[in-house]
């Protein structure tokens, strides 16, 4: 099947207490990874594309790419997004250049200002066929270009969500419950240890959730930073030349909670650049004398497809949803 919206996917994902996985991606492996995993679990996917990624990777090469795993997996249902829309004119020219879903992120801006970029946004790209996702709430954390401190952020207050969506006509709605951008989601201050010393993060907001549910009955929530930060990748990293002490996200069942309520996409970015460095690292620790991309970007490929494998079937609850 061709690319398609979200529309159908999210739908499915509201009435049958499941997200689908919204993955970002920046190269061929990493798309590769992703739609392995989606297609043999027949899962619905959101290929994500970030502003980063388009400076990385260049938007050709992205939408080349992403047709390609559409060609290569024909029984899934793929939508290709843009992850962090920052103004009209990016969202304008992704919806130009193939997307099927665009988000507009003016979450640092007030309110009214919000509603009015958004509003722009949400007619260009109805226009042409193409949904948008919008945000409302300030996530903590450092994503490409996306950077905000922890005392900037802000939960998102649900006595604004229906009048927001009213005059936005927004597709889905980003919301801020304590997710967070990046592998370093929390200062060891913000957190607690368990038995074994290990940092617990504060629990999500499920409070908050729960009201902007009730607000917007059967509309679908997106929840952004979402990666759980495997710790067994962070050891790996660590054990082989990494640094990254207290390295934390969201552990995996407020997710899964999350997507059994009206959480529909859920973000991972971050998993899948430390599967990659993860794998890479001990690759290299191991192999001093290899020097071909190929013998350390495969076993980094299949880690990204490990990876998603166990989030379709343990987190997102998408599998064999398609
Ligand atoms: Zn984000």
């Amino acid at each position: 099947m061709p690319l398609v919206t979200t529309t159908e996917m999210f739908k499915k994902a509201y009435e049958g207490g499941y997200a689908v996985g919204a993955f970002n991606v920046n190269n061929m492996e990493i798309v590769q990874g992703i739609t392995e995993a989606c297609q043999e679990q027949k899962a619905p996917v959101v290929l994500q594309v970030s502003k980063g990624a388009r400076a990385y990777a260049n938007h050709t090469y992205l939408v080349k790419m992403v047709e390609a795993a559409v060609k290569e997996c024909p029984d899934i249902p793929i939508a290709l997004h843009l992850d962090h829309g920052p103004d009209f004119e990016t969202c304008k020219s992704c919806i130009d250049g193939g997307f099927t879903s665009v988000m507009i992120d003016c979450s640092s801006k007030p309110f009214d200002e919000n509603v009015e970029i958004t509003k722009k946004v949400v007619e260009y790209a109805h226009a042409h066929g193409v949904v948008v996702e919008a945000e409302l709430g300030t996530l903590a954390g450092v994503e490409d270009d996306v950077q905000v401190s922890a005392e900037d952020s802000s939960y998102t207050h649900p006595e604004e969500v229906e009048e927001f969506v009213t005059r936005t006509g927004c597709d889905s709605l980003a919301i801020a419950i304590g997710t967070s951008h990046g592998a370093y989601k929390f200062t060891p201050e913000q957190c607690t240890r368990n038995e074994q010393g290990i940092l617990v993060p504060p629990p999500l907001r499920f409070d908050v959730l729960e009201e902007v549910s009730k607000r917007l009955p059967g509309f679908p929530i997106v929840l952004h930073g979402s990666s759980s930060v495997p710790q067994n990748f962070v050891d790996i990293i660590n054990a082989h030349g990494g640094k990254m002490p207290d390295a934390i996200g969201i552990p995996e069942e407020e997710l899964r909670k999350a997507a059994s309520m009206s959480v529909c996409k859920i973000n991972i970015d971050s998993d899948i650049r430390l599967a990659i460095t993860a794998t890479i690292r001990e690759y290299f620790d191991e192999h001093p004398d290899h020097f071909d991309p190929r013998q350390y970007l495969k076993p980094a490929r299949q880690a990204v497809k490990d990876m998603v494998t166990h989030k379709l079937v343990h987190v997102l609850g998408c599998n064999g949803k398609a």
